[in-house]
């Protein structure tokens, strides 16, 4: 994987947006939670942060979207620091080959979801960062740490989206309290919920985003931070998740069509990590039927497609 000139780069991301805006499949805003149904799905938003440079953009970069599930990889970064290997007993590592949300798995597996990324999985994840404190000390860490790494002290909560997804959020509920019943949880349904929906309600734009995951491409170092957000080994392992998990159901096509780690949330958002290379955010709201977004996955095949950037070398028209 190379880099590239920082021309180049820019000449790709603008010819990217403007392929975007004409593209008349959009795919469908998520309105299992109304306050998403909202988002226009006009929009689209690329950002480049190469390891060395400054962060590229493209189309509407700086606007700020719900990050949804892309937070996970934060919450993991979190709970890998503070529960250590003990995570891997409650949380597993595998693709669910299931929905985001699904519910089968979890019964068959007494209550140990597959990987931290699905919902169940991140659930888990946000029941660890409670552990022993208020829903507020746990959500205010997830807070700073997305703040750090955005280098952006006006990244928020959007408090209307945690709102909606509190009121909608049956299925979540019904996820947390069957891993309740199977002793997975140790907190407080309720209150490790509070955690799950305030971290999904976190606002970033794709330039916010794309500067806040370069952590993960730089093995665990980030450019001007005297120390590693996370050992190179768990950077190591945040990506392989991001790979193999981070798409869900659609994680292996992912990885086939582009072959870069990320992660994916119904807002629209998408992360990539190009490991030594770049982090990459991009957004568009409308979102295909695993729930990631349409335009997001075709803006990253095109970049695959132009820069050389896949782990597993370059992405060709043939295949
Ligand atoms: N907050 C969303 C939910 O729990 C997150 C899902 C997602 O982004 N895939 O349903």
């Amino acid at each position: 994987m190379t880099e590239m000139r920082t021309e180049v780069l820019q000449e790709i991301l603008d010819e990217i947006a403007r392929d975007m805006a004409h593209q008349t499949e959009r795919g469908a805003v998520a309105s299992y939670i109304p306050e998403l149904a909202k988002a226009d799905r006009s929009r689209f938003g690329i950002a480049v942060a190469p390891i060395e440079g400054d962060v590229l953009v493209a189309g509407d970069a700086d606007e700020r979207f719900s990050i949804q599930s892309i937070s996970k990889v934060f919450t993991l970064t979190l709970a890998m620091e503070r529960a250590g290997r003990e995570l891997w007993s409650r949380v597993g590592r595998e693709p669910s080959g299931n929905r985001f949300n699904s519910i089968v798995q979890l019964e068959q597996e007494r209550g140990v979801p597959r990987n931290p990324f699905i919902n169940a999985g991140a659930i888990v994840v946000a029941d660890i960062l409670l552990e022993g404190r208020a829903p507020d000390a746990a959500i205010g860490d997830v807070l700073a740490l997305c703040r750090r790494l955005a280098q952006d002290e006006t990244v928020g909560i959007d408090d209307a989206v945690a709102e909606s997804e509190t009121r909608t959020g049956e299925r979540n509920r019904a996820l947390a309290y069957f891993m309740s019943a199977e002793g997975n949880l140790r907190e407080p349904v309720d209150k490790t919920l509070d955690v799950y929906f305030h971290q999904c309600a976190v606002a970033m734009s794709c330039r916010q985003l794309a500067r806040a995951g370069s952590y993960l491409c730089a093995a665990g170092r980030k450019r001007g931070f005297a120390d590693k957000v996370v050992t190179l080994d768990r950077a190591r392992r945040i990506n392989a998740l991001m790979m193999t998990c981070g798409l869900y159901d659609a994680s292996g096509e992912f990885a086939f069509q582009i072959g870069i780690p990320a992660k994916s949330g119904v807002g629209g958002g998408v992360l990539g990590i190009v490991p030594g290379v770049a982090s990459i955010a991009a957004w568009s709201p409308g979102l295909d039927t695993h729930g990631s977004s349409l335009l997001g996955q075709a803006a990253f095949r095109e970049l695959a497609r132009r820069t050389g950037w896949s782990v597993f070398g370059p992405v060709s028209e043939d295949g």
